[in-house]
Formats: structure tokens, C-alpha cells, sequence
């Protein structure tokens, strides 16, 4: 079966004959396609059997000319479209190439060579870079990307750095955050009180035996401060959790390197390309199955997958050099609130959990998290679009004329948020900005926004936004603009998977998540569309059932099971025998059982997140939950993959049609009562899921195309079933690469639902 590969090179690959040299491999491989220079690099088409074109990624990256540099290279699989040839395609138009900012990019092979020289004049210099690496969108105060619009500015070049600067041939040539020891930034570790223990390379060694004595150390690195901690230590882990408010929430590791981390972790080779990449995000592997207990299991408790990363800047390179063991690098920051980025808010709000701080002079514009991805059947899947990729613009195609010309900002959703602005059939992605739940992220969307505003020199006031009237992201949008659009949730989720696959024609999009605001009012979250190019259109749900408490419920799954059992069992249902009602005690039985019969506080929901909670909750895995998706992780992690079995479901015809659950959550609790495992129920449960989606495609999938979306495929075992299930009855299954599967990715859906929304929106000139 042929594919098609969709690559995006950005960095010095423009006029060092990487056209010819994309077209020479091409043309040995048999592939068919094109290459063609685009406005940040080159953009490079390919159709070929699946093998071939990942020979070809590998070729590119190993053979690419001498003098040609990768800082970025993305690429995701999509339909072929039957290129009859391999052609070297003239530019397109260049338009706004100013608006192209990179994104902070890991430090490059020889400016490693040079920071571990002792002969060189940067050695063990923790700010080395060059044209070719180094930080960027976390610098940039300002376009045109020019030393003075960078926090850099403050710094003089000394006369070599500026020769350097100068010299056309040198690889510094124009590198805007060009440094050395003598007029660059230089680091500090500090006491908690912001007393100088040491400075300069003094305080890596000094800090590298902090953390070996368990400390908790806070550290300024590209887009913020990260904590680190030794990873190995159960006391230590235990302590940070308790000191961050952090109760089982998994923590990211960085490894000293891929030999130390393939010990721990089963690295397929797509998943090392993702590893050593130069967006160098944190990559979700398989622990492996070893007595091994080193890592502390305390950093995903119950979790037989560790989120992990390779040393990416000069500093963790250095860092890493001297700690030779796997730490704890998470986010500097309290619970959901954004990382700090600057040294004195450090020592503020990070002072009860760092014991001390390694913090520099050189000021960070804007927070830019560690971005999160994993490999999905051998593709990239991004579950954090943030540091090395963000503010990278996706292409968005065949927009109606009217829409083409306008700017418009799309302000995202509530979780996870993320803004976007899209300029022309460009779509810029803000860097993951977080929940929408507390003052200081609200503060950092508006920065976002404003920040947005700017740099892409943009007031329009066109905004599209969430249905949802109560997320400030909706509300912000509706002060700041009359013109403003909102997009139902999960349509924008249907979207967002739609555009980034290029899908074209009819497809059946399952969309599953947790909350989404429904044009009825009710809760949506296991939603079924048509969508093609002029419409979507919801043809089917699950049933709806109530969630005592609303909100509440969805910090607490035992809610979610307590409507369910409910709607099934009416009042008599503490009689029927589930161990989960002893959660509860008397007086709260009582409050939910008015709270329901009164429908008080009861919002009706189709949520397959919730769903996933009641089965969690029946399972007694958890009933009450510290962060967002834990019970449902917990029910995956335990599911039997030999399990094929799955429950009976109905799917009842009205209007559109309804997926009626009560006999899967019946035979759920029949199973449970006759003494079945757990880890077969959790699969059962999975499979009846992958049924559902099967059977609703034989149905409805004329055109044998299916979009998956929303948080619930962040579940790789009902992600993976769902499309080897599809594939094996011959549907093309599409499902997220570049943008989140999470509300993540809202802001970019709301810009490409743009085309089925009436057009009378946008006024024509
Ligand atoms: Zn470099
Ligand atoms: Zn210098
Ligand atoms: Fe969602």
C-alpha cells in the first residue's frame, strides 16, 4: 500500500544543493513527488511504499550535503495522491517570510565538539551556540529576528564574537544569541535565598553534587525553570512530590544518554530518531520489564510507561556530564500554574520546593515548556506541542477566498490551552500554555495573545473561540472583539484531525473526550460526524446519563458510575452488589439520590471519559482521581492485550443515532461478581469501544475514511486496537501526528472548522 510523506526541513538547506540531492534519492528510491523551497526551508512530497519512505527519512538525514544544516524536520504520512514523477518544483511566492520564527533548537554536533575541547574558547561555556542551534522563540522580544529584539541585547559582543558574528563563512554568521565566556551570560547557583554559592562552571560541579545529595534544585534553562532531582532516590522523589503538591502525576526524566536510557526503556527506531532529533521533546516509552527498580517507580507510579529526554542544551549537556544518572526534570512551577521564567519570581514561588537555584542572566521572553510525543504505528503522534516546535505554522488548505485573506485568532479551550493565529494558509500554534483553572495561567494566555498580536504584527478582530460561554478563553475573546465565531468543542477536535491529514472527501469522525460544551447545552464527549469539505455533521452519540455534582464529578469517578448505575437501577441500585457504593457514606448516598431524582446540579453527559471513569470507579481502581485522565490511565495500564473478547452494546436508532452503554456497564458488573479478573473486564471494556467504532464505520464510513480524535485516543491500547481493528477491514484510519489529540489541539481546529461555518462571517470588502 502506497503513502504519502509530508516533510517540513527548516534550517541552511537553501542554496547548498539540497534540492538536487532530495531529488537524486528519490529518484534510486523510485519515489514519487516533489521537492520545492518553501519560505523557512524546503518542503518535500513523497508517495512510496511505506519502508521505502522511511529509507528516505533516514537517507536524508545521513547523506544530506556537507554544508547543509537540519534545525527542523517534521514530517507525517498522509494519502497518497498519485504523483506521477519526482520534480524539482519552483518556489512558491515567498510571502511574510518575516513572520517565521524557529523554535529554541537543541545544541548541534559541533558546537558540542567545541564546548568539550579545552582548546576552544567556549569550553564548558553553557550558552555556546550558533546559526545552526540555540534558543529562539524563547528569545525574541520582537520581529525582524535581530540581536536588539532579543533578550540578548544586553549583552556586548566582545570583538571576536562580533568578528564571528560578521564573517560570512563562519558558522556564527548572523547567530543572534552569539556569546562566549567574555561577553556572554554566565550562570550562578544560588541558596534558596538567593544567597551566590558559586558561579560559572564551579556551579555545575557544585550543583551536580547537590542533587546527588538529594537535593531538589531549580534550574533556569531554555524556556523556563525546570526542577530537577535524583531519579533514583524514592526519599528524594517522595519529597519533591510532597513539596510540588504533585501526588502521583508521572515526572519526566532526562538520561545522560540513549545507552544509559535503553537500559530502562524500549526504544523502537522510530522513537530514537524522536529522541535525537532537534526539537528533542520528552518521548513516551515502554519501561522494561525488568526487577530493575531505577529508576524510583515512584516517578509514574503505576505506569508502565516513563516520559523521558535526552540533554538538549549546553547547559543539561554539562549538567548531565557530571550527574551520569537519570533526574527528574520537570517543569518549574506550582501544580498547573505556568513555569517561571525569571530568577527572582524563582526563588518566590519556588522557594518551599528548591533547595537551591541555578539561574543565569540571560532573560527569557516567554515560557516555553518541554513539548511531550510518542510513536503511534511507527508515526510521530506530538502530545505537548511546545519547546523546538511551537511557533512552527501548520499549512491549512483550500480555504474559501473570503476566508483566505482574513487574519484571525483562535483563542482554544479551557485544558491545556493553546492559542493560534492563522495568516493567510498559515496556522501559528502557540507554545501549550495549560489550564485555563488558575490566575497565573489566565495572565500567560493574555501574554500569549498580546504576544501573538505582535510579533505577527496583526490586529485583526476576528476571533473564533469555544461554544462554551464560561471558558475565559470565550469570554476574553467576546470583550476584546465584536466579530467573534464559536466553534462547538468536538467539532473543533474533527476538524483539527481532518486539516492535519488532508483528508478530503467524506469521513466519519469519532471524536471522545472528557468535557465539551453541546449546541443542546448538555455535556458532549462521545460524539460520531460526517465531515467532508463543506460540513460536519453530527450523526450519532452516546446515551446520555447524569454526573452528580457536575464539575466535582470529574475529579471524582465514582460519580460518573454512581449516574450510570443510576440511570440503570433507578433508586434500588444500592441493593444491587458493587463494592464501589462503600465510597460513599450514608449522608452523601442520600444528598446524590436527591441531587439526582431533583436533577439539582445533575448536567447530562455522552462522555466517553466519564464513561471510562464509572469503569474505573466499578473496578474500585480509583475513585477519586489527582490529575486529569488517571482513572482511565489506570484502566489501561491493567487491560489483558490477549484479551479479544467485548460486550454486547446497542445502538439505538432515532434521528441520529444512540449508543446505548447500560448493557456493557451490566456485564461489567456481572463479570466483576462472578470473580472475573480486573485485567480482562479493563479489556473487554477496551474491545467493546473498538467494536463500537467498527461497527458505526461499517455503517456509516461510505467512503471507508475515520478521523480519530479527542483526549480519549491518547489511550494508545484503544488507539492502537482501533486502528489495526480498521485497518484489517480495509478503512483508512487517520488519527493526530503534528497536533494534540487533546484539547491541545481546540485552538488549531477552531481555525480549520473556519470552512464550514456560514461565510457570511467574514464581510467582503
Ligand atoms: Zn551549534
Ligand atoms: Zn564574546
Ligand atoms: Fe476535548
Amino acid at each position: 500500500m502506497f503513502e504519502r510523506v509530508k516533510i517540513e526541513i527548516r534550517g541552511t538547506v537553501q542554496g547548498v544543493g539540497f534540492r538536487p540531492f532530495i531529488y537524486k534519492i528519490a529518484n534510486e528510491l523510485l519515489l514519487k513527488g516533489f521537492v520545492q523551497n518553501s519560505t523557512s526551508g524546503v518542503t518535500i512530497e513523497c508517495e512510496g511504499p511505506r519502508e521505502t519512505l522511511e529509507v528516505f527519512i533516514d537517507r536524508i538525514r545521513l547523506e544530506k550535503p556537507k554544508i547543509s544544516f537540519i534545525s527542523n524536520f517534521e514530517y507525517s504520512f498522509l494519502e497518497p495522491i498519485g504523483y506521477e514523477d519526482f520534480k524539482i518544483v519552483n518556489s512558491r511566492k515567498e510571502t511574510e517570510i518575516n513572520a517565521f520564527i524557529l523554535p529554541d533548537i537543541s545544541t548541534c554536533p559541533d558546537c558540542l565538539k567545541e564546548m568539550f575541547d579545552p582548546k576552544d574558547r567556549r569550553y564548558l561555556y553553557p550558552f555556546i551556540n550558533c546559526t545552526n542551534c540555540g534558543p529562539r522563540y524563547s528569545i525574541i522580544e520582537e520581529l525582524p529576528y535581530d540581536r536588539c529584539n532579543t533578550t540578548m541585547k544586553h549583552f556586548k559582543m566582545c570583538k571576536i564574537c562580533e568578528e564571528e558574528y560578521n564573517n560570512p563563512l563562519d558558522r556564527r554568521y548572523h547567530a543572534q544569541p552569539i556569546a562566549c565566556p567574555e561577553c556572554g551570560p554566565h550562570i550562578e547557583l544560588w541558596d534558596k535565598h538567593g544567597n551566590l554559592v558559586t558561579k560559572y562552571y564551579e556551579a555545575i560541579i557544585e550543583t551536580a553534587s547537590k542533587v546527588m545529595e538529594g537535593n531538589i534544585v531549580a534550574i533556569k534553562g531554555i524556556g523556563g525553570f525546570q526542577l530537577i532531582a535524583d531519579a533514583c532516590d524514592d526519599d528524594v522523589v517522595k519529597n519533591l512530590r510532597k513539596r510540588k503538591h504533585r501526588i502521583e502525576k508521572p515526572f519526566a526524566l532526562m538520561f545522560p544518554d540513549l545507552i544509559t536510557l535503553k537500559e530502562v526503556c524500549l526504544v523502537n527506531p522510530a522513537e530514537e530518531r524522536l529522541l535525537l532529533s532537534n526539537e528533542s521533546p520528552i518521548v513516551l516509552l515502554k519501561r522494561k520489564p525488568t526487577e530493575k527498580s531505577q529508576p524510583s517507580n515512584l516517578v509514574a507510579p503505576d505506569n508502565p510507561y516513563l516520559g523521558v529526554m535526552l540533554p538538549y542544551s549546553p547547559l543539561h549537556h554539562l549538567l548531565m556530564k557530571e550527574l551520569k544518572i537519570p533526574i527528574i526534570a520537570t517543569s518549574g512551577n506550582i501544580s498547573e500554574e505556568p513555569m517561571c521564567v525569571d530568577e527572582y519570581e524563582a526563588l518566590e514561588r519556588l522557594g518551599n520546593i528548591a533547595d537551591y537555584f541555578l539561574v543565569h542572566n540571560r532573560p527569557i521572553a516567554r515560557y516555553v515548556d518541554d513539548s511531550i510525543a510518542r510513536v503511534i504505528q511507527g508515526k510521530v503522534m506530538i502530545v505537548r506541542r511546545a519547546r523546538g516546535y511551537a511557533p512552527f505554522p501548520l499549512e491549512i488548505k483550500n480555504q474559501p477566498e473570503d476566508i483566505k485573506t482574513k487574519t484571525v485568532f483562535a483563542v482554544g479551550g479551557y485544558l491545556k490551552n493553546t492559542v493560534a493565529i492563522k495568516k493567510g494558509d498559515n496556522v501559528f500554534i502557540s507554545q501549550h500554555i495549560g489550564d485555563l483553572s488558575n490566575e497565573k495561567s489566565i495572565l500567560a494566555f493574555q501574554k500569549t495573545l498580546e504576544d501573538f498580536q505582535q510579533i505577527y504584527k496583526s490586529n485583526s478582530s476576528f476571533f473564533v473561540a469555544d461554544a462554551h460561554p464560561d471558558y475565559y478563553s470565550t469570554q476574553y475573546a467576546k470583550s476584546k472583539s465584536k466579530h467573534i465565531l464559536t466553534i462547538q468543542h468536538h467539532v473543533a477536535h474533527a476538524a483539527s484531525c481532518r486539516e492535519e491529514n488532508q483528508v478530503t472527501g467524506n469521513a466519519l469522525a469519532v471524536v471522545w473526550d472528557g468535557t465539551g460544551y453541546g449546541t443542546d447545552g448538555t455535556v458532549w464527549g462521545g460524539e460520531f460526524f460526517i465531515c467532508n469539505e463543506h460540513s460536519c455533521i453530527r450523526i450519532g452519540h452516546f446515551r446520555k446519563f447524569p454526573l452528580p455534582g457536575g464539575e466535582q464529578a470529574i475529579r471524582e469517578p465514582r460519580r460518573s458510575a454512581f449516574g450510570m448505575l443510576w440511570e440503570i437501577y433507578g433508586n434500588s441500585f444500592s441493593e444491587v452488589n458493587i463494592p464501589f457504593i462503600k465510597f460513599f457514606n450514608k449522608d452523601e448516598i442520600k444528598l446524590i439520590y436527591k441531587m439526582l431524582e431533583q436533577k439539582i446540579n445533575c448536567p447530562f453527559t455522552s462522555s466517553v471519559g466519564r464513561i471510562f471513569d464509572s469503569v474505573a470507579s466499578i473496578l474500585n481502581l480509583r475513585q477519586k482521581i489527582n490529575f486529569e485522565g488517571q482513572a482511565a490511565m489506570m484502566l489501561e495500564f491493567i487491560s489483558d492485550s490477549n484479551t479479544e473478547d467485548f460486550y454486547n452494546f446497542d445502538i439505538i436508532k432515532n434521528e441520529i443515532f444512540v449508543i446505548d452503554w447500560e448493557p456493557i456497564l451490566e456485564s461489567v458488573v456481572n463479570d466483576l461478581n462472578n470473580g472475573s479478573p480486573k485485567s480482562i473486564i479493563a479489556a473487554k471494556f477496551h474491545n467493546t469501544l473498538v467494536e463500537i467504532i467498527l461497527t458505526i464505520s461499517k455503517l456509516f464510513a461510505e467512503e471507508r475514511k475515520v478521523l480519530l480524535s479527542g483526549g480519549c485516543f491518547q489511550n494508545s491500547y484503544l488507539l492502537e486496537k482501533t486502528i489495526k481493528k480498521l485497518e484489517k477491514h480495509n478503512f483508512k484510519v487517520f488519527w493526530h501526528q503534528k497536533i494534540p489529540t487533546n484539547d491541545g489541539g481546540i485552538s488549531y481546529g477552531q481555525i480549520a472548522a473556519l470552512k464550514w461555518v456560514d461565510q457570511d462571517f467574514f464581510p467582503t470588502k
